[in-house]
């Protein structure tokens, strides 16, 4: 009777502190990985319908299409970018996880919050500095 009055149901202490930061990291290595091979099957996507890549390759230019290929181009190349810079995220976490750096922010020195990880694994700032930084 006494235990029904407990407020607490969550299973927060089923898991044990020695060994939830060894599980955690192998997930987030485990994320990572993943995630490193879908921003590469999506670039590779990218490339393969990128007219302009298929153009050189192909050399059947069509008078009246360049333009909208320099769009498509364009728009591929800003989004190739942008994965290529959540890859290098990713290989930067990959390498801290590694050499046991994984974790620490890089401006201040703190561990990152570990819920910040879980949504973002390839996090090298903690909310706070992270925060700052989006302000400036
Ligand atoms: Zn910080």
């Amino acid at each position: 009777m006494s235990k029904l009055t407990q407020k607490s149901s969550k299973p927060k202490a089923i898991l044990k502190k020695s060994n939830n930061n060894r599980f955690t990291l192998t997930r987030i290595r485990e994320v990572l990985l993943h995630q490193q091979r879908k921003v590469e099957s999506e670039i590779k996507d990218l490339e393969k319908d990128d007219p302009v890549l298929m153009n050189a390759l192909a050399e059947s230019s069509e008078p009246g299409t360049d333009s909208w290929m320099a769009d498509v181009h364009t728009r591929a190349v800003a989004a190739k970018a942008s994965l290529r810079h959540m890859l290098e995220g990713i290989s930067k976490a990959l390498q801290n996880l590694k050499t046991g750096k994984y974790g620490k922010c890089e401006r201040c020195g703190k561990a990152i919050e570990k819920q910040r990880l879980e949504v973002m694994p390839a996090a090298t700032l903690c909310i706070t500095c992270s925060k700052k930084t989006s302000k400036k």
